[in-house]
């Protein structure tokens, strides 16, 4: 799965809502998030994001925000 990122706080361009296929993206507290069940791995948003913050799971050091976008996303 992919997540959002710290370079997302304060920002939300939605540049990232518009391309996914299965509207896996939620509003965080300041960030936007991405559902990890949903997510299907496309990584078609990655390249779209303006700020660089949308992240393969899969990188070193991500668990918290691994764990911040399950949070977030299923509040909804
Ligand atoms: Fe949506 Fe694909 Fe990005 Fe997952 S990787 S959030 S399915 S666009």
């Amino acid at each position: 799965t992919y997540v959002v990122t710290d370079n997302c706080i304060n920002c939300k361009y939605t540049d990232c809502v518009e391309v996914c296929p299965v509207d896996c993206f939620y509003e965080g507290e300041n960030t936007l998030v991405i559902h990890p069940d949903e997510c299907i791995d496309c990584g078609v948003c990655e390249p779209e994001c303006p700020a660089d913050a949308i992240r393969p799971d899969t990188e070193p050091g991500m668990e918290d925000w691994v764990e911040m976008n399950r949070k977030y996303s299923e509040l909804w």
